[in-house]
C-alpha cells in the first residue's frame, strides 16, 4: 500500500466514522435531533449546564448532538482542532468578520473572490467602520503594499473563480502573522480533501458547505474551521446571533462528507479531461485550469492542492453569440449519471465572455 493509499484510507475512514454519538437506540446511521432545546432530570442539572460549570446540550442554537457530529467530521478531515458550523457559507464568512474585526480595522481580500464575500465587505462590515482594499490575489507585492498598522485580516479564495489563479498561501500568513494579522481562506472549492489550507500557516478556513460538502444540491450551510483559541470567539458570535445550522442539514452534510473524497476525486478527474478536451477544440480560446501545465498557477496549486479541483473556466471565440450557442447546446465529452452544469457568464474587460463551467458528479 503506498503512502497515498494511506492517506485516503485515512480520510474515508475518518468521514465515515468520525463524530458518530450513538444514542440509547444503537442506530446504525447517525441520528438527527430535531429539537430546539433539552430536558433535565433536575434544576441542579439545569444550572450546572447553562453555567458551563458540566458540558452538555441547552439550546440549538449553540448546542445540538447532530450539528456537533458534523463538526467533529469536518474539524477531522481538515486535521484542525475544531470547527464551527453556520446556517451558510455567507454566515460563516460574516461570523469571522465580526468576531476579529472592530471599527478603525482593515481587510485585504483578493480581488477574485464570491461576489456576496465583496459585498459583505464593502456594503455591509463597512457600516461599522472597518476598511476593506481589494487586490489581485497572486501579485503579493499588491498584498505587501496594501497593509496599513490597522490591518487586522487577510481574506483570500484559492483557486479563484473564474480564471483558477493560485494564491500562495504560506507567502500570505508570513506577511498576516508579521503584521498581527489573521490570514482566512474561503476553501469551498478545495474542501480539506484537495487542500488544507492551517498546513501552510492559514489561521481561519470557511466553507460554504452548501457546494461541494453537501455535493447534491440539497442543503444550504457553512463552517469555519481553526484552533480552539479562534473557535471559541466564532462559537461565542454564533451562540449570541443565532446564524446556527439546522440539524436537519448537518445530517446531510454528514452524509456529504462520507462520500466526499471520492466525488473530489471525480471531480478533478473531469475537469482534467474537459480542460484537457477544450484545449484542443478549434473554437475554444483560451481553457483557466490550473491542472493544465502551461497554466500560471500549476506549479503552486500542484505544492499546495492534492488535485485541480472541478471548476474550469474557458473562453469560447464569437463572443457573446458564441457563447451562448456553447451553453445551449451542453455537449460535453463525459458520460456523466447526472450532470449539474452552471455556466456563469463573466464580462470580461476586453468585453470578451468567459464561461464557467463546473461539473458535479452525483453519487445516487
Ligand atoms: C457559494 C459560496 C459562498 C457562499 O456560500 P452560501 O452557502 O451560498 O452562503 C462563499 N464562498 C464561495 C467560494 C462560494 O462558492
Amino acid at each position: 500500500m503506498s503512502q497515498h493509499d494511506d492517506i485516503e484510507y485515512q480520510l474515508d475512514t475518518l468521514a465515515i466514522r468520525t463524530g458518530h454519538t450513538r444514542s440509547f437506540e444503537g442506530e446504525h446511521s447517525e441520528p438527527i435531533f430535531l429539537t430546539s432545546s433539552f430536558v433535565y432530570e433536575n434544576a441542579a442539572e439545569a444550572a450546572a449546564k447553562f453555567s458551563g460549570a458540566e458540558p452538555g446540550n441547552i439550546y440549538s442554537r449553540f448546542t445540538n448532538p447532530t450539528v456537533a457530529m458534523f463538526e467533529t467530521r469536518l474539524a477531522a478531515l481538515e486535521g484542525s482542532e475544531r470547527a464551527v458550523a453556520t446556517s451558510s457559507g455567507m454566515a460563516a464568512i460574516m461570523a469571522v468578520a465580526m468576531s476579529f474585526l472592530k471599527a478603525g480595522d482593515h481587510v485585504i481580500c483578493s480581488r477574485a473572490v464570491f461576489g456576496s464575500t465583496v459585498s459583505l465587505f464593502e456594503k455591509y462590515v463597512a457600516k461599522f467602520n472597518v476598511a476593506v482594499t481589494f487586490v489581485d490575489l497572486t501579485d503579493l507585492t499588491a498584498w505587501q503594499d496594501a497593509i496599513r498598522p490597522e490591518t487586522r485580516l487577510l481574506f483570500v479564495e484559492s483557486p479563484s473563480n473564474p480564471l483558477a489563479e493560485v494564491a500562495d498561501i504560506q507567502a500570505l500568513s508570513d506577511l498576516a502573522h508579521a503584521n498581527d494579522a489573521l490570514l482566512a481562506i474561503d476553501n469551498s472549492f478545495c474542501t480539506p480533501i484537495l487542500q488544507r489550507p492551517l498546513q501552510f500557516g492559514a489561521d481561519l478556513v470557511i466553507y460554504s458547505a452548501t457546494k461541494y460538502l453537501d455535493g447534491q444540491g440539497r442543503a444550504l450551510g457553512g463552517a469555519v474551521v481553526g484552533n480552539h483559541k479562534l473557535l471559541e470567539e466564532i462559537f461565542g458570535y454564533v451562540r449570541t446571533t443565532g446564524p446556527s445550522m439546522s440539524p436537519f442539514n448537518a445530517w446531510v452534510f454528514l452524509k456529504g462528507l462520507e462520500t466526499l473524497r471520492l466525488r473530489m476525486k471525480a471531480h478533478s478527474e473531469s475537469a482534467q479531461k474537459i480542460a484537457e478536451w477544450l484545449v484542443a477544440h478549434p473554437k475554444v480560446e483560451k481553457v483557466y485550469f490550473a491542472g493544465l501545465t502551461d497554466h500560471v498557477g500549476h506549479e503552486l496549486a500542484a505544492k499546495q492542492q492534492t488535485g485541480f479541483g472541478g471548476i474550469v473556466s474557458f473562453e469560447v471565440k464569437g463572443e457573446r453569440e458564441g457563447a451562448w450557442k456553447v451553453m445551449l447546446s451542453q455537449q460535453l465529452p463525459i458520460q456523466q449519471q447526472r450532470l449539474m452544469v452552471s455556466f456563469l457568464l463573466k464580462q470580461k474587460q476586453q468585453r470578451k465572455m468567459s464561461m464557467i463551467l463546473s461539473v458535479t458528479f452525483l453519487m445516487d
